[in-house]
């Protein structure tokens, strides 16, 4: 049976990569679009969701493609009317407002999936698989991006609920809670505000686990000329490190693995996979991870930001 897919909010993500993913996904079909700005060829449209299931075409399930802020009112109507929801990341512009998806998508017996696109990334198994096997010591994440470049004029993620350079940060953190062994907690934080905005422009971490791994995270929307996506894992093995947002998997100098970008195929296969008997795939822990970061970081005001 094939998965038949709105994408609400026509923007950067779904173009750049909803689009093609689901046209080269066997069981998925774009059925319709909600944007309040633009339209594809030949693809019903509609301003807004709600004017979707009301007027729209027969659909399976929505992509919600929109900035955080504006995502619960969408997936709270999207499962009422008993569809499938994708969410973009992160879950939730809070923690607490995605437990009431879960519930409802637990009485509609619909799928709730919290897509974290970076977990899908090629060398994300293998670096999972080959830390298990080792005493890790000590991990560094190194997250600098040029948010002119990546995020040309989205204001949404300096404002409240943007997450600001969480917006990247919390990818490497989908990728740590998912390749070491034990759950993490933050234990420092301090963030960088541009003098004019509400959301953090560069931030630095200290996690650890039960055992006191040591963990570090410096992010930076400021990163002009080469980008770092990297993980660095010390271990008894040797030196560990994932690279290129987690394409790339190198232990010394050898590189283990290396894979094509597919992160939204693999991710629209899981989709249909987990639809296919309503099951939900939703982990918090990046959310909560950013979350904590708020809760306990230093504030530092900083150059105010100009787009
Ligand atoms: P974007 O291009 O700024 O926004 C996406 C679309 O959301 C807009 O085109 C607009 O669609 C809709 N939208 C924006 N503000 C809205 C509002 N206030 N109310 C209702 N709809 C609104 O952002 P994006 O880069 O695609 O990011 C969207 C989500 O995808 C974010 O959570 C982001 O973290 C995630 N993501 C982004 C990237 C990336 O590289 N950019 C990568 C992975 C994940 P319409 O005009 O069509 O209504």
């Amino acid at each position: 049976m094939t998965l038949r897919v709105a994408i609400v909010g026509l923007g950067k993500i779904a173009r750049d990569q909803h689009l093609p993913a689901i046209a080269a996904t066997d069981g998925v079909r774009l059925t319709a679009v909600a944007s309040r700005h633009a339209s594809l060829p030949d693809v019903p449209h509609f301003a807004t969701l709600d004017a979707l299931l009301r007027d729209g075409p027969s659909i399976d399930a929505v992509a919600l493609c929109v900035p955080p802020q504006v995502r619960r009112g969408q997936a709270a109507a999207a499962l009422s009317a008993g569809k499938h929801v994708m969410l973009e990341k992160p879950p939730g512009a809070t923690v607490g407002e995605v437990d009431p998806l879960i519930a409802a998508a637990a009485r509609a017996d619909k799928t709730l999936f919290a897509s974290w696109h970076s977990r899908f990334a090629a060398a994300v198994e293998p670096a999972r698989q080959w830390l298990a096997s080792r005493r890790i010591r000590s991990v560094q994440i190194t997250w600098k991006e040029d948010v002119r470049v990546w995020h040309p004029g989205q204001s949404w993620i300096f404002d409240p609920g943007g997450l600001g350079v969480f917006d990247p940060g919390i990818n490497a953190l989908s990728i740590l809670t998912r390749i070491l062994p034990q759950p993490l907690f933050v234990t420092a934080a301090e963030l960088c505000f541009p003098a004019n905005r509400e959301a953090p422009i560069a931030a630095s971490l200290g996690l650890n686990d039960a055992t006191g791994l040591p963990i570090t995270a410096e992010f930076d929307f400021r990163q002009t000329g080469p980008q770092s996506w990297d993980i660095v894992a010390e271990t008894d093995g040797g030196r560990l490190t994932l690279s290129s947002g987690g394409a790339r998997l190198a232990v010394g100098s050898e590189i283990l693995f290396e894979g094509a970008d597919a992160e939204y195929r693999r991710l629209y296969r899981r989709f249909v996979e987990l639809a296919a008997t309503g099951a939900c795939d939703v982990d918090l822990a990046p959310l909560r991870l950013v979350a904590d970061a708020f809760l306990l970081g230093r504030r530092r005001i900083v150059e105010a930001f100009e787009d």
